[in-house]
C-alpha cells in the first residue's frame, strides 16, 4: 500500500508504507497540545507527534493519526491538501 496519492507532488509516494515503517518511525507525545491530533516536523524525517486529543479518541484515531502522519513523512503536503488521507492504488 502506498500512502500518498499519485500525481499530488513530483516527489510524493517515494516509499511504500512498509518501507517507511521499516526505516524507522519514532512516535513522540506532546502532552501540552490539546488542539491538534498530531503533526510532523520537516526537520525530523522519522518523527511524528501525537497529542492527548488523539489518544483520548481511541485506538482507531491513534492508528489513523499515525498513518496520516506517515503519509506526511513520505511527502504528502499539509494544509488543506488531502493527499495524506487518500491511499494510492
Ligand atoms: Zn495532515
Amino acid at each position: 500500500m502506498r500512502v500518498v496519492r499519485a500525481g499530488v507532488q513530483d516527489a510524493a509516494a517515494r516509499y511504500s508504507f512498509t518501507e517507511i515503517v521499516n526505516m524507522g518511525v519514532y512516535v513522540n507525545y506532546e502532552a501540552g497540545n490539546h488542539r491538534d491530533w498530531g503533526w510532523t516536523d520537516p526537520s525530523y524525517l522519522h518523527d511524528i507527534v501525537l497529542t492527548p486529543l488523539a489518544l483520548r479518541m481511541g485506538r482507531w484515531a491513534i492508528a489513523g493519526t499515525i498513518v496520516h502522519e506517515i503519509a506526511h513523512l513520505n511527502g504528502a503536503p499539509g494544509g488543506n491538501d488531502h493527499a495524506a488521507e487518500v491511499p494510492r492504488r
